[in-house]
């Protein structure tokens, strides 16, 4: 079983059970949070009998590495994981010198939304992932970067040494698999535990309203990131098929709650496919329907998956729609996609394996 699933209070249980005192939980939450001590038996301030207890009973992670791919002079990082017999999912590291490194975590292998730009989408939901598995794939990187920024910093002047930034953007819906990925932003938040700032977290989501709804309710706010794509019920559904579940008007309800509530700006993901979604008429319909509302639009170039008739938007579309946003008052930008060579950018996460990979999948 995987000692990553567990909170502190699980911990503390889990010490009374082997009969521990209960400050024993601290000292293990602070080797697997602050630490990242990667075995039971180098955790030498634990009593002897106790790590045996662990070592009998738990792993420390479970994910199984199975390819790691690198570009951009090993600043963009993309790693494949296996979770099960046949379920994979993708983490990507992208690492801004000076002193920025975000790490894109998947929250389930492959999706069930089947947005039809999205290559996670056309692989159908495999299974959620577990609050353990969302840790361990930031400990992976937040490992690599303190282990490796000496070796880095050599065609750096400066890197960052820990992970700055998270964005629950890789594979799958995290709405969908609220419980555990709440879980695990709240260990990952934790000062006691990994320690990263709410405010240096982003949740993006396909529109699934009871989970804004959910979010509005924290005590930790953490950042909003709302899937929009089209600024009408008719193209909205033809490219999300959530939209006949929870259409535009009432997505904007709960968006409008969760900016009143919370006082925080929501960002609009906007994909900009050729002669789909990104004429001047779109552009002024976006314009319109958000306008007033503490919000900031981020426009996404497509980038391309195999197998559907959809093309990327050419770069005078894409700045004639950002300068129509603008000129409402919206602030917008445009996405900068790092690896694309390596297929780790925004929407082709699919976790294809390689012939090489070392397992056989059901959908290869
Ligand atoms: N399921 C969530 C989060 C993961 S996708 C969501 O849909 O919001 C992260 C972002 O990438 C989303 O805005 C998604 O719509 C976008 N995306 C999906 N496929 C894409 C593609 N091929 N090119 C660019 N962005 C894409
Ligand atoms: Fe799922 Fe998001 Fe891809 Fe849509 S864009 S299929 S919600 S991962």
């Amino acid at each position: 079983m995987n000692i990553y699933n567990l909170s502190l209070v699980e911990l503390q249980q889990l010490m009374l059970r082997y009969q521990q005192p209960t400050f024993r939980a601290k000292q293990l939450y602070t080797h697997l949070y602050k630490l990242l001590t990667p075995t039971f038996d180098a955790m030498t301030d634990l009593p002897l009998r106790l790590r045996e207890q662990l070592n009998a009973d738990w792993q420390i992670g479970q994910l199984k590495a199975l390819r790691e791919q690198t570009t951009d002079q090993g600043l963009t990082r993309k790693m494949l994981w296996q979770i099960d017999g046949n379920a994979v999912i993708e983490t990507v590291l992208m690492v801004y010198p000076p002193d920025r490194a975000t790490i894109c975590v998947s929250t389930q292998a492959g999706c069930a939304m089947g947005c039809v730009f999205c290559a996670t989408g056309k692989l159908g939901l495999l299974r959620n992932v577990t609050s353990g598995e969302i840790i361990e794939q930031v400990v992976y990187f937040e490992r690599y970067l303190r282990q490796n920024h000496d070796q880095l910093i050599q065609h750096h002047a400066k890197l960052p040494n820990h992970i700055t930034n998270l964005v629950f953007m890789g594979m799958g819906e995290p709405f969908a698999n609220y419980d555990r990925w709440w879980s695990a932003v709240e260990r990952l938040n934790d000062k006691q535990g990994f320690n990263l700032g709410a405010r240096n977290m982003t949740v993006s989501t396909v529109g699934l309203v009871k989970g804004i709804r959910q979010l509005t309710d924290e005590s930790l706010q953490i950042n909003l990131a709302v899937s929009l794509h089209a600024p009408n019920d008719e193209l909205r559904s033809e490219l999300m098929p959530v939209n006949q579940r929870f259409p535009i008007a009432e997505l904007m309800d709960a968006v409008r709650e969760y900016t009143d509530k919370t006082r925080r700006r929501v960002s609009f993901e906007y994909v900009l496919l050729q002669d789909t979604n990104d004429l001047p008429e779109h552009a002024h319909q976006l314009a319109h329907l958000i306008k007033g509302m503490l919000c900031h639009v981020n426009l996404i170039p497509w980038n391309p998956i195999p197998g559907t008739p959809l093309s990327r938007s050419h770069r005078e579309r894409v700045t004639a729609f950002q300068r129509i946003i603008q000129a409402a008052g919206i602030s917008c930008t445009v996405r900068v996609e790092r690896g694309v060579d390596i297929a780790a950018a925004c929407g082709q996460l699919a976790a294809i394996p390689s012939p090489h990979d070392p397992i056989q999948l059901r959908s290869a």
